[in-house]
């Protein structure tokens, strides 16, 4: 046998962070990469993180990302050996896994017939019943006659879930409580596995208890060898989501982790799997957190693909798993054994998404005005502290063509307790302006109680709820403060026209608003949707006074030495804070080491009767499409029920009626693309 080669050129078949991710590891290794990308990527990050790139067509994933055609015409054309699909796109697709072999090109990534053995839920689920891999309590069989659906769920017992056996991330999946609910809830089940998947298969089980979501990521070679590296827990979810990811699992004992290794190797084993898999179980802990000795395991599904959150795996063992891809898919031996592999203190990944967390996780799109990240770097071979794999830059734009993860957040620490510390500090070092994101929600989230003290379970988020959402860290004082202080540093900067550096008293210069002798100032701002006025005054020498309705407040303030012109350094009734400050139009942005806050100033003349009047209009909350409407024309609603389905970044909103009324004309078709700000349907408040 010839002793294999290492890939001279890859093609990446995909975008985003992963894109770049996998362009990292080739450089390293001397492997030249070939991006594709669509028309919205035109000038993507992952682009420019290739030596080459080839255009493969429109914006929409159908259009570009989805098309192995040209994506293995892409490879042929510039003499790429073999492609690397990323995750999502056409990881998981069977039909490209044999088109690559078929084209004589490597697939990075398992055989198609493991794909496939895998693909299907319910049919993998028999498979793994085979091995003797344990499944939790449920029908999977293929007959699909409802009233047999129903006497299964009876039989298993509620609360079941139903699962399109066709689906993934998070769609087509509803927990039932009652036998009285099931029947609608597998018509709506069956609807969304139709329209997403085209197949409307689906599996019913137990759902199980106090559940936690922990994967095993496994890694086989050619030669037929098989490890694990141990596990990553991701049980903080939303939507069937994962919003938080760690490794070790807390809690996790040796034992345990031996016998979730072992079954995931004899899952990935049955299937004849190559390359990087990861096996997802779900984990009764029917007695609660603390006792793991107490925890079921049961097989929920494999991924055939690098996982998103697989980062916190090569944090605590120090490996880069894109590195191992590669050399098992050009025929090598797999690097190390499993007595080779150790685990390395702990790691945490936080995924940063162009979303409300306040308004149900709606997708945002936009541009990335402000895009600071905390200092970092990527692990190599010793483990550091902070990385950051993203695919976005400064000025780029979020579109709703693809998922809303901007960036993935890693930390790693010697304890849980230290990767904690530094999530929370790496978090607070995140600052994004242009669009609304989920990081001050995921502050929350990793200061929780509940995630604290590592009582974890897929209810976390629902339980955590009061101190997550709608949550007011930083409150007017600090706000008006901030903008303020900034307003004036602003001036002075100007009337100096130069950088003013150090502590200064704004009042020595002589800037605009002084020069008409007045040493009082007053603004316009408008906080959480409310008006407010803001007075600075000198009233002596030394500090100055600032009026808000409240009461009155102790402020001095300069600009930062050494640091950009957005830092800010104010000391606010006695207390100093560092704080960053961004503008952007009318609004001003502040971030300090415990929150961050928006504050728009109000130009009194510019928004005379600017008023907004949305009465009786119902719009597009972002680009996408119209999956269907709830209502007809003339039926009567009551506030809060559902009107419409849009679909947008892969995720389904449902438009509800803000009042009572009628509904009117139906401006739209299921079917149809909107773009933001189209009215949907028209009605007539009661
Ligand atoms: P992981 O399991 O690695 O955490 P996710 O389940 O979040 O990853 O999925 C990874 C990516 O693939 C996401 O961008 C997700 O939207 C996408 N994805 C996963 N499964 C499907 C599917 N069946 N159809 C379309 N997109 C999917
Ligand atoms: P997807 O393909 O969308 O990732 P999974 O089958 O992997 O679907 O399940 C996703 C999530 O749904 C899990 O991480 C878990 O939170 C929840 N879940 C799945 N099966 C069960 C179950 N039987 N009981 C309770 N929760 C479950
Ligand atoms: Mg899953």
């Amino acid at each position: 046998m010839k002793t294999p080669t290492m890939f001279k050129k890859i093609l990446i078949a995909n975008r985003g962070e992963i894109a770049c991710r996998v362009a990292q590891t080739a450089l390293r290794m001397g492997v030249q990469t070939v991006a594709v990308y669509s028309d919205a990527d035109a000038d993507a990050r992952h682009v420019r993180a290739c030596d080459e790139a080839v255009y493969i067509g429109g914006s929409a994933p159908k259009d570009s990302y989805l098309r192995w055609e040209k994506i293995i015409e892409a490879a042929r054309a510039t003499g790429a050996q073999a492609i690397h699909p990323g995750y999502g796109f056409l990881s998981e697709n069977v039909d490209f896994a044999k088109a690559c072999v078929q084209a004589g090109l490597v697939f990075i990534g398992p055989p198609a017939s493991a794909i496939q053995a895998m693909g299907l839920k319910a049919e993998s689920k028999q498979l793994m019943e085979k091995a003797g891999v344990p499944l939790v309590p449920g029908y999977h069989g293929s007959d699909q006659d409802d009233a047999l659906l129903q006497r299964e769920a009876d039989r298993i017992g509620y609360p079941v879930l139903i699962k399109a056996s066709a689906g993934g991330g998070g769609k087509g999946m509803r927990a039932v409580d009652k036998a009285e609910d099931f029947a609608d809830a597998l018509a709506s089940c069956k609807r969304e596995a139709i329209n997403s998947f085209g197949d409307d298969a689906v599996l019913i089980e137990k759902y199980v208890q106090r559940p936690r979501h922990i994967e095993i990521q496994v890694f086989g070679d050619t030669l037929g060898n098989y490890v694990y590296l141990f596990e990553r827990d991701c049980s903080v979810q939303r939507r069937h989501q994962k919003v938080l990811e760690e490794a070790p699992a807390p809690g996790m004992t040796a034992e345990l982790r031996a016998r979730m290794g072992q079954a995931a190797v004899e899952a990935a084993r049955a299937v004849n799997y190559v390359g990087a898999g990861t096996v997802e179980f779900i984990v009764e802990q029917p007695q609660g957190y603390a006792h793991p000795e107490a925890m079921k395991f049961f097989f929920m599904e494999m991924n055939t693909r690098l996982q998103v959150e697989h980062p916190v795996t090569e944090a605590i063992t120090g490996l880069d798993l894109v590195e191992w891809q590669l050399r098992v898919a050009c025929g090598e031996p797999l690097p190390l054994q499993q007595h080779d592999l150790q685990i390395n203190g702990h790691a945490i990944e936080a995924r940063i998404c162009a979303e409300n967390p306040d308004n149900n996780f709606l997708p945002a799109t936009g541009t990335l005005q402000v895009y600071g990240l905390p200092p970092y770097s990527y692990f190599e071979r010793a483990p550091l502290s902070v990385r950051v794999d993203s695919g976005v830059r400064e000025g780029d734009t979020i579109s709703p063509y693809y998922d809303s993860m901007v960036a993935k957040l890693i930390v790693h620490g010697a304890t849980r307790e230290e990767a904690l510390a530094r999530m929370d500090t790496a978090l607070a070092q995140t600052h994004i302006v242009g669009l609304a994101t989920n990081v001050q929600f995921l502050r929350h989230v990793v200061r929780s109680a509940s995630f604290e003290s590592a009582q974890l379970d897929t209810a976390l988020i629902p339980r955590e709820a009061n101190v997550l959402f709608n949550r007011e860290d930083i409150g007017l004082t600090l706000a008006a403060a901030a903008t303020v202080a900034q307003a004036v540093l602003r001036e002075q900067r100007k009337a100096a026209g130069v950088d003013v550096n150090g502590w200064t008293d704004p009042w020595a210069q002589r800037d605009g608003w002084l020069s008409h002798g007045v040493s009082r100032r007053s603004f316009a701002l408008n906080f959480k949707g409310e008006a407010h006025s803001a007075v600075l005054t000198r009233p002596r020498a030394g500090g100055m006074q600032l009026a808000l309705a409240g009461g009155e407040h102790t402020l001095q303030f300069a600009q930062s030495p050494d640091t950009d012109a957005s830092a800010i350094d104010i000391t606010l009734d006695g207390e100093r804070l560092a704080l960053q400050v961004y503008r952007t139009g009318d609004v001003v942005h502040v971030f300090a080491a415990h929150g961050s806050t928006q504050i728009t100033v109000v130009d009194a003349l510019a928004h005379a009767g600017d008023v907004q009047q949305e009465g009786g209009r119902l719009t597009a909350p972002m680009p996408g499409k119209v999956v269907s409407f709830a209502v007809k024309a003339g039926d009567a609603v009551k506030k809060g029920q559902a009107l419409a389905v849009m679909e947008a970044m892969k995720m389904e909103h449902t438009i509800a009626a803000p009042s009572d009324g009628t509904v009117g004309e139906l401006l739209f078709a299921p079917g149809d693309q909107v773009t933001e700000g189209a009215e949907l349907l028209r009605l007539e408040a009661a």
